[in-house]
C-alpha cells in the first residue's frame, strides 16, 4: 500500500480484522503509464474495458494529483475477497462478497469520520474503493 493515502490505509487496516469476508489489496497508486495501459485495454489492446479515464486528460483517483495535489499519494485501491483459500477475482460469489465488504468498510469509515466511495455503487467497478477528502 505504498503511495496510498494514509487515511485510506488506516481505514483498510481498521476494516480487515473483523471483515465479514477477508480481502486483499491488489492495486493502489498507479503511474500515468499504468493508467494508460489499462485505458488501452478493450480499446486499442485486447481485453475487457476496465476504466473510463485515460490517465492524462482525465486522471484516475488511483493516480497522484487526481486531487490536485502532487504528494505522491493515490486515493484509491482495488481489492478482492479472499475465500476458499485464495484471492477470488472471477468466482461467482466475488461481487456478493465485495458488497458485504463494502458495507463493512463504509461502516468503519463512518466510525473514523471518513468518506469512502465504493465503485460497486456505480454498477460496475466492484473492486474499487476511493477516499473522498
Ligand atoms: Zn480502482
Amino acid at each position: 500500500m505504498e503511495g496510498v493515502h494514509p487515511l485510506l490505509v488506516e481505514l483498510l487496516m481498521a476494516s480487515i480484522p473483523d471483515s465479514p469476508v477477508d480481502f486483499t489489496v491488489v492495486e493502489g497508486l498507479r503511474t500515468t503509464k499504468r493508467q494508460q495501459e489499462l485505458y488501452a485495454q478493450g480499446r486499442t489492446k485486447p481485453g475487457a474495458i476496465v476504466t473510463k479515464v485515460d490517465g492524462v486528460k482525465k486522471l484516475s483517483n488511483h493516480q497522484d494529483e487526481a486531487d490536485g495535489v502532487k504528494d505522491g499519494l493515490g486515493c484509491a485501491v482495488d481489492i478482492y475477497p479472499f475465500f476458499k483459500g485464495q484471492v477470488q477475482v472471477n468466482h461467482k460469489d466475488t461481487h456478493r462478497c465485495l458488497k458485504l465488504i463494502s458495507d463493512h468498510i463504509k461502516a468503519k469509515a463512518k466510525e473514523l469520520g471518513l468518506t469512502v466511495v465504493w465503485g460497486g455503487d456505480w454498477g460496475w467497478d466492484y473492486p474499487h474503493f476511493e477516499l473522498k477528502l
